[in-house]
């Protein structure tokens, strides 16, 4: 695709579009989203992914998956699967091209080898204590490292002891030799190497040196001939001394006759951010260990893991993502637009079935008790092509306890007894009776029903109008929906609320977790659905008329029966509740 076709507009694809035109890195374009393995991903990280895989795509370039390993502490398989999983989910493929830096480990001691030789690195022995207190702060200069002028030769003979196992963790690190009056903190001489006899998941035992992340994420970049170097604006003041590393290897390699390595350019945009919720894996974490989420795919999580669960859509998460763009100044996104997001996509893709969540029992008692009809109804009105299904009909059905009242206020228009509403696609239905339990009863669960609670209702149906439609145009002003009882399926449905009542959980004072919704989840376990949901498979998704889109949980398999969760509303039903109180929060 030519740069002229290309009509997204961000301030990134501008920077692509201008080395292009000035043919910068010879036409290539070329990303990388480098996790770390420590954690699992949540939808701050699919900006990232969207973004360095988008771009990618969009010039005809490449994008990298790589494993930034280099810290063997925090570092587990188990979250290499999982982001394999998520980064592919989302909808990208890394073809050939998925990496681990812990693959470059020799390349980089071969870099820091030059370094010494020109006497731009050195191995220090001060104690992380005293390395801290030599650093000095913002408002005061650093002071040198005794052993800052270690000769070369000193310093290459220590630095390979330290590789070989002679010292013990923390005994020495190699560290940058720059400014420690620096104005810039990351520029006052960082540890490049530390002591770890740590066993590595990808190079077991092989090293008891580690890189440190800043000393590392450059190089791994040139290494794979990365042309732009995406990050987040946390990185801007590190971006100097990534420059500086490269500069100074060159420096060092043209010293010495070697070639120049591939110099990448770093550009920062601002990190997601969202309402009601937290992104970070650390606050994460936390949540999942103090039990306040069920685990990592928690359909309340921000995590890809929890939102797949939920029911989001990928192409409702990518679309979310290009309309939030990528910029430079850090902002807040409405959790409420990515929900909205999910409505448009799944509006367009869901099909529509029935289910009631709060069943109250129908008799209809001019429908014959032995009879079954199988009347039409629309898959998705949407999409003609998804065309019609056949909905079991019969004289016992439920329909929502919330859809009856007994002394209904003006503006009620569903059922109450002596008026008319329309089953969807069945027939008008009149109320004429209401029963009640005469003393404290239990139903089939074994809940109690207190005395006087509507238990039943009976009615009639016109004949004349099946399919829902009256022949001499008399109008009702509800359609409800139902389900037969005999045909039904039991299942227990799981409705998610935002995890948080507050905007920013962590801008309140006291701890993120005293916010925690406590109505973010409510389980029903009486609900009765339509019998083709019982055919579908975990992850499939659908609406239920009149209430929200939802989506069969895994567990389901696992445990034998239906287990639904919601994915959202049919409304943003947070909107409505602002506007009713006015308050702006
Ligand atoms: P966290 O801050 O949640 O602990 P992290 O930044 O430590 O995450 P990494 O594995 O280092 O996690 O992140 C991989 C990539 O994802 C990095 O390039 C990082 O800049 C990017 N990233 C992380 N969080 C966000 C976010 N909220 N918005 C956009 N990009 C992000
Ligand atoms: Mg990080």
């Amino acid at each position: 695709m030519s740069t002229e076709e290309n009509e997204r507009t961000d301030f990134i694809r501008d920077i692509i579009n201008d080395d292009l035109r000035t043919n910068r890195w010879g036409g290539r374009v070329h990303t990388r989203f480098p996790p770390e393995p420590n954690g699992y991903l949540h939808i701050g990280h699919a900006k990232s992914i969207c973004l360095n895989f988008g771009v990618a795509n969009e010039y005809n370039g490449k994008c990298n998956l790589r494993f930034d390993d280099t810290n063997p502490m925090k570092e587990e398989q188990e979250y290499i699967d999982s982001i394999i999983e998520d980064v592919r989910w989302l909808g990208f493929d890394w073809e050939d091209r998925l990496l681990f830096s812990s693959d470059y480990f020799e390349q980089m001691y071969q870099y820091a080898v030059q370094l010494i030789e020109s006497g731009y690195a050195y191995v220090d022995d001060l104690t992380g204590e005293q390395i801290k207190e030599f650093r000095g702060d913002v408002t005061t200069p650093g002071k040198d490292s005794p052993f800052r002028d270690r000769s070369p030769v000193e310093n290459l003979e220590l630095l390979f002891r330290m590789r070989n196992g002679e010292f013990t963790d923390g005994a020495k690190v190699l560290r940058a030799k720059i400014d420690m009056t620096h104005p810039n903190m990351n520029m006052r001489d960082p540890v490049m190497y530390r002591i770890l006899h740590a066993t590595h998941p990808h190079t077991g035992d092989d090293w008891c040196i580690y890189p440190m992340y800043d000393w590392a994420h450059g190089l791994e970049d040139s290494i794979e001939g990365i042309t732009h170097s995406l990050c987040t604006l946390e990185f801007e003041n590190h971006r100097p001394l990534y420059d500086w590393f490269i500069d100074a290897i060159n420096h060092a390699r043209t010293n010495t006759g070697l070639i120049p390595i591939h110099h990448p350019q770093q550009t920062e945009f601002a990190r997601l951010n969202m309402t009601y919720t937290v992104m970070s894996k650390r606050k994460l974490f936390e949540l999942v260990e103090g039990n306040q989420v069920t685990g990592w795919d928690d359909p309340r999580m921000p995590s890809i893991g929890g939102m797949r669960r939920r029911g989001y859509p990928p192409e409702a998460i990518r679309e979310f993502l290009s309309r939030v763009g990528v910029a430079k100044v850090n902002s807040t996104i409405s959790f409420g637009l990515l929900e909205s997001v999910v409505r448009e996509v799944l509006n367009k893709t869901a099909p529509r079935y029935m289910g009631v969540l709060d069943p109250l029992k129908v008799v209809i008692e001019n429908y014959p008790e032995e009879q079954t009809e199988y009347l039409d109804a629309v898959n998705n009105p949407e999409d003609p092509s998804a065309g019609t299904r056949k909905v079991p009909f019969s004289r016992e059905l439920y329909i929502e306890r919330g859809d009856f009242m007994e002394d209904p206020p003006k503006k009620f228009f569903r059922l109450t007894k002596g008026r008319e509403v329309r089953l969807r696609y069945a027939y008008f239905f009149t109320c004429t009776d209401v029963m009640k339990s005469d003393g404290a009863q239990l139903d089939t669960q074994g809940n109690l029903i207190p005395e006087g609670e509507i238990i039943e209702l009976r009615g009639t149906i016109d004949p004349l109008t099946k399919g829902g439609d009256s022949p001499d145009g008399r109008r009702v002003k509800a359609t409800l929906h139902w389900v037969s009882a005999e045909h039904s399926l039991d299942a227990e449905v799981r409705l998610f609320d935002r995890l948080f009542t507050v905007e920013n959980p962590l801008g309140e004072k006291g701890g993120f977790q005293e916010f925690i919704n406590p109505e973010s989840l409510k389980v029903l376990v009486n609900c009765t659905i339509e019998p083709t949901i019982g055919q579908l498979e975990p992850g499939e998704r659908f609406q239920f008329e009149r209430l929200g889109y939802f989506c069969i949980d895994p567990d389901s398999e696992q445990e034998n029966r239906i287990i639904i969760n919601r994915i959202v509303g049919l409304r943003d039903s947070w909107a409505k509740i602002k506007a009713r109180t006015g308050k702006k929060k």
